[in-house]
């Protein structure tokens, strides 16, 4: 019999927002995710599966078994996926449910497509599904959903082997319910990778945003220890999106078939081999020919020289991905590659909906430094873990009476600022024993409200800037103070007002809550924020607040 292990093949290595790394066991060996897998036709191919192997380093690869059973049957059930293809690595099929889709073929059963994948020993196979596809009525999604489903239970009895990982895909396409639904059902039958085949409108007209949507709807109910392809995902300006939301594996035909229309990927987007004098890319072949070289190749050389080039670029993306996880600055790349196009940034701001989700997700503690740039990184786990953590756990010290709120400086952790720092020292000298009556907050950007006891703690001063503020991010913070004072209850605030940096948005806030509770307010506007007279009056504000 063959091999009777069931497999428990995912193991997660490293974590960042919802993206992890790790290592896919299969019969063949073991690849690492996220993973690109080439798509390969084996009837027009214009990079072998063993140039993939030795020249690109693809540790895998996908095709189709129902075009190799069309084409090659006798052949690939002899000798086998791999030695057909002439690739030792991992081999994923596809069902051929999208041509199906596409081409309203019905020659095919799905117990045939299963015992097809079993005979031609793939490593990774995927039950015949039904696709939902685009434009279609809701009850016609619930359809594909149920007789997916049915299939996906049908593999149980067909199978006869326990080597192949199968992978149960998700439908529902933009039904957002249909999707949570059918992820729910196949997360509960016994599959080792899960897929979410996502419209092709969704990938052409770059609806990232119904992307992020029904990515995020079908991870919250999948079993987090499976990986998740995503169907058709070819382009690599949106594949840190895909990373970031929890896909795990794509497979890609677009590097081919951009080749096949003279189109030249880049990792911000896409251009026509006729507009471009200057090749910006450093892949073996951009730095060995030039554009009007190319131009004036045979198209089947041209084909050739696009594909492989457009491949490098996909597969150079998943390594810029990767490293970006493993420093925990896959949001920062994230941030880099929505602004590739519009609809990439669209998608960014649709994850503020998620934020909750993020935040729960994603690994706590990291090493490297959070770079700021603006009211979209407000979705950013650590914004919100902060805010949450803050609101649900930090109690101030209990024998605080005066809250002394103090503006961001550029040096962190604030309390170590020269600025910061004398203050806090003229305090102590005015105040003696009765210091531990002020309780001491910055209020900075992007987190909000910073204690004096937490400044020190990752992120709050591991993180960088960028000034001036814009609108939204200055009610962000507006809101977190409000917020703050209002449950904590302080006798007294003294706000030391940094008009030009805030719009004076804070001092208003501070106001407005501090009438609205009933806590007498001092807020001090100097001219100049940090001179001698202003600390001065501000530790003389101090001194008196504590006296009253
Ligand atoms: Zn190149």
């Amino acid at each position: 019999m063959y091999g009777l292990r069931l497999f428990m093949a995912f193991e997660i290595r490293e974590r960042d927002l919802l993206a992890r790394m790790g290592k896919l066991e299969t019969k063949t060996g073991a690849v690492e995710t996220p993973i690109l897998l080439p798509v390969v036709n084996p009837s027009i191919q214009p990079i072998s599966p063993k140039a993939m192997r030795d020249e690109f380093g693809c540790e895998a690869l996908m095709t189709n078994a129902y075009i190799i059973r069309k084409r090659f049957r006798a052949k690939a059930a002899e000798f086998g996926i791999h030695r057909l293809l002439d690739f030792d690595g991992v081999i994923m099929t596809d069902s051929g449910a999208y041509q199906i889709l596409v081409y309203g073929d019905v020659e095919i059963t799905n117990k045939e497509i299963i015992q097809f994948q079993e005979a031609i020993k793939t490593d990774i196979a995927v039950i015949l599904d039904v696709p939902t596809g685009w434009g279609v009525s809701q009850q016609y999604a619930k359809h594909t959903v149920e007789e997916t489903l049915k299939r996906a239970k049908e593999l149980a009895k067909v199978k006869s082997r326990n080597d192949i990982l199968w992978t149960g895909p998700v439908q529902g396409g933009a039904y957002l319910d249909s999707v949570a639904e059918s992820a729910s059902k196949m997360g509960k039958l016994p599959f080792q990778v899960h897929a979410l085949g996502s419209p092709t409108p969704v990938m052409e007209q770059y609806l990232f945003g119904t992307l992020v949507d029904m990515v995020v709807t079908a991870k919250q109910k999948l079993p987090p220890d499976r990986p998740l392809h995503l169907f058709g995902a070819g382009h690599p300006f949106m594949f840190a999106l895909a990373v970031a939301l929890g896909c795990d594996m794509f497979d890609s035909a677009a590097y081919a078939l951009f080749a096949r229309q003279d189109r030249y990927m880049m990792d911000t987007g896409t251009l026509r081999l006729r507009e471009i004098e200057y090749f910006p890319c450093s892949c073996p072949l951009c730095t060995r020919a030039c554009p009007s070289e190319v131009k004036a190749m045979s198209k089947p050389r041209r084909q050739e020289f696009l594909a492989r080039h457009n491949l490098y670029v996909s597969l150079a993306e998943i390594k810029r991905i990767k490293q970006s996880i493993v420093e925990g600055r896959l949001w920062e790349h994230l941030q880099i590659r929505s602004y590739g196009h519009p609809a990439l940034l669209s998608a960014l701001k649709t994850l503020r909906k998620y934020a909750d989700y993020f935040e729960s997700q994603s690994p706590v503690s990291k090493s490297s430094g959070l770079f700021f740039y603006g009211a979209a990184d407000l979705a950013r786990p650590e914004v919100v873990r902060h805010a949450k953590r803050l609101k649900d756990r930090y109690v101030p010290p209990k024998n605080a009476k005066v809250l002394l709120l103090l503006p961001q400086t550029r040096t962190k952790p604030f309390h170590k600022s020269r600025e910061h720092a004398r203050l806090i020292k003229d305090i102590g000298r005015k105040l003696g024993q009765s210091r531990s009556l002020i309780h001491v907050c910055t209020y900075s950007a992007p987190f909000g409200v910073v204690p004096i006891e937490l400044d020190e703690v990752y992120p709050l001063s591991q993180h960088e800037v960028a000034l001036p503020l814009d609108n939204e991010t200055i009610a962000h913070v507006a809101e977190q103070v409000e917020s703050y004072i209002a449950r904590s209850r302080f006798r007294k605030v003294i706000l030391l007002n940094d008009a030009e940096t805030w719009n004076n948005k804070i001092a208003s806030a501070v106001r407005r809550v501090c009438r609205e509770g009933g806590f007498a307010l001092t807020v001090l506007n100097p001219a100049k924020l940090w001179n001698k007279r202003a600390v001065n009056s501000l530790s003389t504000a101090v001194q008196k607040a504590v006296g009253e």
